[in-house]
């Protein structure tokens, strides 16, 4: 690969793919250095495309993080193993992650088996990473490095943390590599193309993962209806909407006494008011939305 023009750099897309909650959002805000995917123990945390860009002197790397593929029924789960099918096809270099806490390569499991599939049908370069190697003593490493030479032809092989960054830095050499050279694809003063509505949507979505149990997660939308700066205060005024599929969903993110809707949104609140460095005040309703994560025009409407 060579370089057309004077001022290319090693500029390009990657997209990070993988099985869920393996890791793929963390290691993006890591890359990163500043939060703007959210991150929760729960699988499915990640319903959109997040595009980070990595902007150095000498690189610029469009990343893509992804929502974990899964075999996905209901319509907003297609929705979101397709975002991450789109994104497969779009980029010139695949991250496939894995995470050590199963067994590796695990055939049983049938959400790593739907992405390698969905890997092999895209044959595009692609590097494996192994994260959460904090999680597993060194030599249980090499078998698993081993058994992964007969998944895919993959350029290289990475175990990482993404949590504490190690081998991060690894990862961005042989990213490097393989990224052809060219113009930057985007201004290299800005982290991502998302706005701070969505961002701010995502951390109170990502408080609700944190903050409740069982299905309530899954059945939460999260709009952000108003967002007003007030520059002579400091201060900026958020008015949000949760959505539930079901009224018994509405009494539960409210909670006794309307506590575990102040505990997201203090939360929630806190976060907010480290991205914009501003105070923030934040107001949020619950409504139900019945069964929104089946209506097409719903998720359109979300961006899903
Ligand atoms: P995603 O669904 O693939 O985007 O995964 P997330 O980034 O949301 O992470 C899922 C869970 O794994 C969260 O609880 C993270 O804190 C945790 N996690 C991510 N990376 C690491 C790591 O390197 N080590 C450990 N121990 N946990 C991690
Ligand atoms: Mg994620």
């Amino acid at each position: 690969m060579t370089k057309k023009n004077q001022n290319d750099i090693k500029s390009g897309m990657v997209a990070l793919i993988g099985p869920p909650n393996v890791g793929k959002s963390t290691l993006l805000n890591t890359l990163l250095g500043q939060k703007i995917s959210i991150v929760s123990p729960k699988p499915q945390t990640t319903r959109n495309r997040i595009l980070g860009i990595l902007s150095e002197p000498d690189y610029q790397i469009v990343m893509l993080d992804t929502p974990g593929i899964h075999r996905a029924s209901s319509p907003l789960n297609v929705s979101m193993v397709k975002v991450a099918q789109e994104s497969l096809e779009e980029v010139d270099v695949v991250v496939f992650m894995v995470d050590v806490t199963f067994p590796l390569p695990d055939k049983e499991k049938k959400e790593e088996a739907e992405a390698t599939k969905r890997l092999k049908k895209s044959a595009k370069p692609a590097l494996l990473v192994i994260n959460k190697i904090d999680l597993l003593p060194r030599e249980k490493l090499l078998p698993i490095l081993q058994a992964y030479e007969d998944v895919y032809p993959f350029q290289t092989m990475l175990p990482i943390s993404a949590l504490s960054g190690d081998g991060a830095n690894l990862l961005l050499k042989d990213l490097m590599k393989l990224l052809p050279y060219g113009p930057r694809l985007y201004p290299d003063d800005i982290p991502t193309d998302a706005t701070e509505r969505f961002i701010v949507a995502e951390m109170i979505r990502e408080k609700i993962f944190l903050l409740t149990g069982q299905e309530i997660p899954y059945g939460c939308a999260v709009s952000v209806d108003s967002f007003k700066e007030n520059p002579h205060r400091n201060l900026t005024t958020i008015h949000a909407t949760i959505f539930v599929e079901k009224k018994s969903q509405k009494g539960i993110v409210i909670g006794k006494q309307g506590r575990k809707l102040q505990e997201i949104g203090k939360a929630a609140r806190f976060e907010i008011e480290a991205l914009l460095d501003q105070k923030v005040l934040l107001k949020l309703w619950v409504k139900v939305k019945k069964d929104w994560s089946r209506n097409d025009g719903f998720l359109k409407e979300m961006g899903l």
